[in-house]
């Protein structure tokens, strides 16, 4: 997955490839949002442009997820668009912005003349992942008290609490506590 970038020109070439579990594995890293069940697919196209290189992508694969609210696991499909303007270190004080207008261009530093697109791709990857986990937008997560999985079956214990707005507020209570 190495990039030697000596080899871009003005024209652009393009890279497909696939990326499967044993990528997205090796890695330190013990908090993985998510476990690569559907490899992921991956087109890359770059050019070089002056001293920079504008870098666009596309990735989709599907992931194994766990629940924040009910700890079940439930499958994610992951897709994500992405360009990237690669600089060298010193351009960005040296230049004005106004190239850097189009807000959904994002900006990667280059210090070498090889690049690992793997580490883009993973960062990407990050980045289309929801903050908060969850196996549907209306999930109602764990009974506090039993346990039980509240989407499958409904139990008794909180019947005899009075307003349901007591409910929530257990429930926001309990996921600020993790
Ligand atoms: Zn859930
Ligand atoms: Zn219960």
């Amino acid at each position: 997955m190495i990039l030697d970038l000596r080899t871009i020109t003005h024209e652009t070439r393009g890279f497909d490839f696939s990326l499967g579990p044993d990528w997205w594995n090796i890695t330190d890293q013990k908090d993985h949002p998510g476990d690569l069940c559907t490899p992921l697919s991956v087109h890359i196209e770059i050019y070089k442009t002056g001293e920079r290189y504008i870098l666009s992508g596309e990735i989709s694969g599907g992931f194994h997820m766990t629940c924040d609210r009910c700890l079940e696991s439930y499958h994610k499909d992951i897709a994500s668009e992405f360009q990237i303007i690669l600089t060298p270190p010193s351009w960005e004080s040296n230049k004005p912005e106004t190239e850097l207008s189009d807000k959904d261009m994002q900006v990667g530093f280059i210090s070498e003349e090889e690049m690992d697109l793997g580490e883009i791709i993973r960062e990407q990857i990050y980045l289309s992942f929801p903050i908060k986990s969850l196996c549907k937008e209306d999930c109602l997560g764990l009974c506090p008290v039993c346990g039980a999985n509240l989407n499958t079956r409904p139990c008794s214990c909180l019947k005899d609490k009075g307003h349901p707005g007591f409910l929530e507020l257990k429930r926001v209570k309990l996921e600020g506590e993790k």
